[in-house]
């Protein structure tokens, strides 16, 4: 069995299709049994197995994604080494530090951060405590 990627030159539909050999897929297309599932047409091509030009399209777009993925990734790491310089880490203990500070009136001179629930978090806005929500990435990912 062997897998064609072919496009459909009418529509531009593009579909995978299995055929037993290449002679078959030849066969098919000259005996005019291929026929594009979206418009009948019966101009279908193979498209080029180079995945470069395949995905010509698709690579650049994906590159735009990765580029603005990155900027966002940035700006949060960029975030994340500002709260890590000027705040101080409680891990879990987040809503139990949030609530010392704000009733004990402890006077820290960084703020925290580390991670809550998001039952935590509705408890603490409840409670008059301010806490932000904020992306996070974790550094393992790279
Ligand atoms: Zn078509």
């Amino acid at each position: 069995m062997i897998k064609y990627k072919l496009f459909c030159k009418e529509c531009d539909l593009k579909f995978d299709s299995w055929f037993a050999s290449s002679n078959e897929y030849e066969r098919l297309k000259n005996k005019k049994l291929l026929s594009c599932h979206n418009c009948n047409s019966l101009k279908i091509e193979k498209t080029i197995m180079s995945p470069r030009l395949i995905s010509h399209k698709s690579k650049s777009h994906e590159k735009i994604n990765l580029v603005k993925y990155n900027k966002v990734k940035k700006t949060i790491k960029d975030y994340q080494k500002f709260i890590k310089d000027n705040f101080n880490y409680v891990g879990d203990n987040f809503a139990y530090e949030a609530r010392s500070i704000h009733y004990n009136g402890k006077k820290k001179s960084k703020g925290i951060y580390g991670s809550a629930s998001k039952e935590d978090l509705k408890e603490l806005k409840e409670e008059g405590i301010d806490a932000q929500l904020i992306p996070w990435v974790d550094e393992k990912e790279n």
